[in-house]
């Protein structure tokens, strides 16, 4: 299997031949602006120091700073934090925000450390890093097993370091420190205004059933979110199982289903199934949101859902979005399903620098008709072209970006 870096350089190389960019601009976004590895020696609870290994990829600032999330998985590896953050790129110029792609992340797995050295741990990352962070020149946020939490430990060793004391060099704060009302279902809820945007256009009934792989911060709302709006979300997984039942699941029951016994297995009423399975069940809608490449070449032919929503970053391999395309299923792309995240993470960022604090209700009323916006233009842009979203949502993208490095 590609690394997911090649898998974005593929999609790059698949935009230019539909439409011509110059080759000097594509050969500049065939590179980070910088990639930055980085050594984290943290003090255990038992008195030993243990190294890890972090980064931070700064992909293109055309648009503004760099913007992206900071990953901890024991995978994490600079092609992926390359990659994540070359979709980052895409993704604030698609969302139409004044932002740029950027990425980070530590290799660990977070579940193995204490509290104490958790935060210890992203201090470090701080500490490395703080010279080229910054309200205008960089700003993180979280992503994978990163917090609200470890955002306010981030920004405080931020402000001890450089004295900068506007918060505004990271975002999905806690509200106390200077987060966004609404950051936290942001991604979810912004995945499904794009979804209710394009639903009609894209052939789907009114009330459809959503299959969603994932049951974190993104796939846990998006799924109250889908069923709170009269869908039926008819299976759910997380990292250890997935469960289904065909006539919908009680999200709320779901929920302290998993707070009671550690997972979602034995759901009463639901039968269990694998991740793999999920991904094949018959359903209007398949939600992707934990990881990446796990639509591939292997099992791409057996998905059965008419429309893939990728809240996920990378879930569907370029050799998987063709399968997938021959077959006539429609993929809104990560790029721009998973862009109220970063939205919203801008939204935190302007009431940071001004000073504001705004409501929820605001902050949603922002975010709608942005994605909205994002999702008639590239769709417009796909039928234009003849291509599909992805391509229509790149070429969106490249055009805005080309536009400003010009
Ligand atoms: P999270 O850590 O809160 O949740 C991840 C979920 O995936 C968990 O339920 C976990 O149990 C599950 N999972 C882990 N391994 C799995 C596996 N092998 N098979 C099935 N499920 C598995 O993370 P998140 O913030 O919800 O992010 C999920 C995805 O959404 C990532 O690809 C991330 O890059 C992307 N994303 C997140 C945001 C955001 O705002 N958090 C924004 C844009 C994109």
């Amino acid at each position: 299997m590609q690394n997911p870096y090649q898998n974005a350089m593929a999609q790059l190389d698949k935009v230019s031949k539909i439409k011509n960019f110059g080759d000097e601009f594509i050969a500049r976004l065939r590179q980070p602006d910088r990639d930055i590895r980085i050594s984290i020696p943290v003090k255990m609870d038992d008195g030993s120091e243990r190294i890890f290994e972090g980064y931070r990829v700064e992909y293109n600032n055309a648009l503004g700073p760099y913007k992206g999330g900071i990953r901890y998985h024991p995978d994490t590896e600079i092609n992926e934090v390359k990659a994540l953050a070359f979709w980052m790129a895409i993704k604030c110029a698609v969302a139409g925000i004044p932002m740029g792609g950027g990425k980070g992340g530590i290799t660990v797995d977070p579940k193995n450390l204490s509290k104490g050295e958790l935060e210890r741990l992203s201090r470090g990352w701080v500490k490395r890093l703080a010279d080229i962070l910054g309200p205008r020149k960089d700003v993180p946020a979280p992503d994978v097993n990163t917090t609200p939490e470890i955002m306010a430990w981030m920004v405080d060793e931020f402000e001890k370091i450089t004295g900068d004391k506007t918060r505004a060099t990271f975002t999905g704060k806690p509200i106390e420190n200077g987060g966004s009302q609404g950051r936290g279902p942001a991604t979810g809820l912004g995945g499904f205004y794009v979804f209710n945007s394009l639903r009609a256009q894209l052939g789907l009934p009114e009330q459809c059933k959503v299959a969603i792989q994932g049951f974190g911060n993104v796939g846990g709302n998006a799924a109250r979110i889908f069923a709170e709006n009269k869908h039926i979300v008819i299976a759910v997984s997380d990292s250890k199982s997935a469960i289904v039942k065909e006539d919908g699941l009680d999200l709320g029951q779901v929920e302290a289903h998993k707070k009671t016994t550690g997972g979602l297995k034995d759901f009463p009423g639901a039968r269990n199934i694998t991740n793999e399975e999920l991904l094949e069940l018959p359903c209007d809608l398949l939600v992707p949101a934990a990881f990446e490449n796990v639509i591939t070449n292997d099992n791409a032919d057996k998905v059965k859902a008419k429309v893939v929503l990728e809240l996920a970053n990378g879930p569907i391999t370029p050799e998987a979005d063709e399968i997938l395309f021959k077959k006539n299923i429609q993929v809104i792309p990560d790029v721009l399903a998973n862009s109220g995240g970063v939205t919203v993470s801008y939204f935190e960022w302007d009431q940071n620098l001004k000073n504001e604090t705004w409501s929820e209700k605001e902050v949603f009323d922002k975010l709608l008709p942005m994605m909205n916006d994002a999702a008639q233009n590239i769709f417009k842009r796909a039928e234009e072209n003849k291509t599909h979203l992805r391509m229509g949502a790149f070429i969106l993208a490249l055009e805005r970006i080309k536009e400003k490095m010009l």
